[in-house]
């Protein structure tokens, strides 16, 4: 988990203010691990303090990115989602809950080689499927005897 207080010292530090509502960003998305997109966000946001438009939520999401303090991932389904994790890692995405899991894969070596003649300088890989969550739900439908099936 990131530290909040750190974070929201890099708002003091480049000049801004420290508002109540960037404290409150700051602290959703420190205490997050589910990627959440900026509409969940907001939702938690006004939760806690009632006064703060979408729009707050929106500019300060931004902010942190642009002062790298955060991910934002457009990983092709719909709205990005921001990722409090700058460890350099991976991802797992499920289809049917729109999960996204963090994963640790050694892609090291595949930057080093050439591809004729093209350099990779990062990978930003994104695997697709089904979350073990999603997957045992299938199961147990399967399983259960429905009346339909029964006469
Ligand atoms: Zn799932
Ligand atoms: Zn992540």
């Amino acid at each position: 988990m990131r530290d909040a207080r750190r974070m929201v010292e890099r708002f003091h530090d480049a000049g801004r203010k420290v508002t109540p509502q960037r404290v409150a960003v700051v602290e959703i998305i420190c205490s997050s691990t589910t990627h959440p997109t900026a509409d969940m966000v907001f939702a938690d946001a006004h939760r806690r303090l009632r006064v703060i438009s979408q729009r707050t939520v929106y500019q300060v999401l931004t902010d942190l990115c642009d002062l790298g303090e955060i991910q934002c991932l457009n990983i092709g389904s719909g709205a990005a989602r921001f990722d409090p994790n700058n460890d350099r890692h991976q991802h797992l995405l499920c289809d049917r809950c729109g999960q996204l899991i963090d994963i640790y894969l050694d892609l090291d070596g595949l930057l080093d080689e050439s591809f004729e003649g093209f350099r990779a300088s990062h990978a930003d890989v994104v695997l697709r499927g089904t979350c073990r969550t999603c997957a045992d739900d299938r199961g147990a439908r399967r399983r259960a005897p429905s009346r339909a099936d029964s006469h």
